[in-house]
């Protein structure tokens, strides 16, 4: 009676699990599936690799009007810019992780110079460009000359910091795309004077790059 009732759905009532019990898998079934993972595994893992570069130019773009943000109360209070990127901390950005950008494999603890401060005045780190003190940045009539800290153009167009940890793990101030060979390609961040972050192709050479449009 047990078997009759069985049989209404179509299926032979003992064989196959019989058949499965003694052999278990056989060693072409194994590498199918194993191939088969395979494939979907390399499906999957560029999506997911993507999504991480993605996320992480997100979060940058979002610390860099941050740290717009900050910069426009700062040139309310002074009527000038920062000296440095990490003078707006603590008074302006609590947070100092926002001057760390996550695709920063360095974690903004570079060796200083002129436009990049690194570990030199907070200990945390800075990954971003401060193009007003940036010499390369005058020549190309971004800013005025110093006497004063960044003194010079107020555009809301041109530049004042630049994220370019999403395209590369160093730096060349005249950035001369000859000078990187066949080496990565792709987006740099840069933040304007009136807050806006916008994404720039690393393929536009910098002397075609004209932020105040004249
Ligand atoms: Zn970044």
């Amino acid at each position: 009676m047990g078997r009759a009732s069985r049989r209404v759905g179509g299926l032979p009532p003992v064989a196959a699990g019989e058949a499965r019990a003694k052999g278990g898998f056989t060693l072409i079934e194994t590498l199918v599936v194993i191939a088969i993972i395979g494939v979907l595994a390399g499906m999957v893992f560029p999506v997911f690799v993507r999504a991480k570069t993605t996320a992480h130019m997100t979060t940058c773009m979002n610390q860099l009007r941050q740290i717009g943000l900050a910069m426009m109360m700062y040139r309310e209070d002074y009527h000038e810019l920062a000296p440095r990127l990490s003078t707006l901390h603590p008074d302006y950005l609590p947070d100092a992780r926002v001057f760390v950008c996550p695709s920063d494999k360095a974690e903004g603890k570079h060796s200083p110079n002129d436009y990049l401060e690194g570990p030199r005045y907070l200990g945390s780190g800075v990954s971003y460009t401060y193009i007003p003190n940036w010499k390369y940045a005058r020549q190309l009539g971004w800013w005025g000359d110093p006497p004063h800290y960044g003194q010079g153009k107020w555009l809301d167009s041109t530049p004042i910091a630049m994220c370019h940890w999403h395209w590369a793990q160093r730096w060349d101030a005249t950035m001369d795309l000859a000078a990187w060979g066949e080496g990565p390609h792709g987006i740099m961040l840069v933040l304007a004077a009136g807050g806006s972050v916008s994404k720039v192709r690393t393929e536009v050479p910098v002397t075609e790059y004209s932020p105040s449009g004249e």
